[in-house]
Order: structure tokens, then sequence, then C-alpha cells
């Protein structure tokens, strides 16, 4: 039981390092990206289809920058409005937090894309018909 417990955690933990970094959470190869926006259609080195051949695959990373967007703002709203109470500054707060909606999404973008790849990928490994013939590079 904890023996497998330990197996998967430490599976995702190598997954989701590898898509912090931008590689390919499957088998750590890369580049998977062309830009910042673009992500490739396969990985060059084990072949997986990045968008894992399925429609709407999309919508989950965009729920993943759009969590990650809230989240970044209220962390940074909440320490803003502790650190300076009891006169907090409203304006910066206000258009601060304005910009940071829209900056945070696009900085994000690529790492929505890799991180939920990797969140899928924890819960659904590739399979060989995935990788495109070659062998499936598995973390064990
Ligand atoms: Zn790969």
């Amino acid at each position: 039981m904890f023996r497998a417990m330990w197996r998967f955690l430490r599976r995702a933990a190598i997954l989701f390092w590898r898509a912090v970094r931008l590689r390919c959470p499957n088998c750590g190869g890369g580049p998977i990206f062309d830009g910042w926006l673009r992500m490739r259609t396969h990985c060059p080195r084990c072949g997986l289809a990045l968008e894992r051949g399925e429609q709407g695959y999309q919508v989950g990373s965009y729920m993943f920058a759009i969590i990650a967007a809230e989240l970044i703002f209220g962390a940074i709203f909440l320490s803003i409005l502790l650190l300076t109470w009891p006169d907090p500054p409203w304006d910066l707060l206000l258009y601060g937090g304005m910009l940071l909606m829209v900056v945070v999404p696009f900085v994000f973008f690529p790492f929505s894309k890799t991180l939920f790849l990797a969140f899928d990928l924890v819960f659904r490994p590739a399979r060989a018909e995935e990788l495109g013939g070659r062998r499936a590079q598995a973390v064990s």
C-alpha cells in the first residue's frame, strides 16, 4: 500500500518537475515549444502526441492558467493589503491587479500546457500507440 503510494507520488513529482522546466513530462525531452505560445504536436524524443489526440484538450490547460492567475493575484493582493494596513494603496491594487490579470496568463501559458499534460499523465500514463511506435519511457 505505502509502496504503491510512494511510487505514485514519486512518479507525479518527476512528471511535474519536467513540466515546470517546459520539458516533455513523459520523457523529459524537448524542446516541445516553437516559441512561447506554440506547442509542438509531438515530443521530439518520445513521440508523445502532446495534445493526446483529443478535442477540447486545451480547456484543461486554460483552467490551469486561470487558477494560476487567480492564486498569484490573490497572494499579491493579500500581501500588499496586510503589509500596508491600515492605509493600503487602493489605486496600485486596482490597476496593478488589472495588469496582473493580463500578464500572468500570458507568462504562465506554456507552463499551463505542460502542467496539465503532466497532471493528465499522472492519472492516464502514455500508451504505446500514443508514442508513435516508439517505446514508452515510463517512470517506474
Ligand atoms: Zn517526450
